[in-house]
């Protein structure tokens, strides 16, 4: 997804046509949130002809020439990613959960998604708004908390 109001953020898809084009994120290690880090589209279907898509079947493979910029996630996610990728050890920055960073004039905060080991959601906040990037989540009310404290309520 390209986060409408910083287009240069992706958060879980990795796909480029050049480097440091985007400034990536990534919420959590599904499968189907490493789109653009895979030999295939994620999502289903054919994937990227110039990687190759996936056929069907066979689990999908790393790309190992994947180097198309900064990924910032959290720590756990970045251990995860990176035992598996780890190829990626240069472009992987850790966020700690509950902080404000600024990233390119942005701030941006992870808190919990209560979804997987790792998983967490994205505030972005930037002189053009707000945003909530969600991910795949498991709502308890202790979220509304820490969405309320990062965004002015
Ligand atoms: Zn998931």
């Amino acid at each position: 997804m390209v986060v409408h109001l910083n287009p240069d953020f992706k958060v879980d898809n990795f796909w480029a046509d050049n480097p440091n084009q985007f400034t990536f994120f990534l919420s959590h290690n599904h499968e189907d949130h490493l789109t653009g880090l895979t030999n295939g589209n994620n999502y289903g279907g054919g994937g990227n002809a110039a990687v190759g898509g996936n056929s069907g079947g066979a689990a999908f493979q790393p790309r190992t020439d994947w180097a198309y910029g900064r990924i910032y996630t959290g720590k756990v996610n970045a251990k995860i990613l990176l035992n598996r990728f780890p190829h990626l050890c240069r472009y992987v920055s850790t966020l700690d959960l509950h902080t404000e960073y600024n990233i390119k004039g942005r701030l941006v905060t992870l808190i919990e998604a209560n979804h997987c080991p790792g998983a967490t959601m994205f505030i972005f906040k930037s002189h053009m708004g707000t945003v909530l990037h969600t991910g795949d989540f498991r709502y308890v009310p202790r979220m509304l908390e820490a969405i309320d404290k990062y965004t002015d309520g």
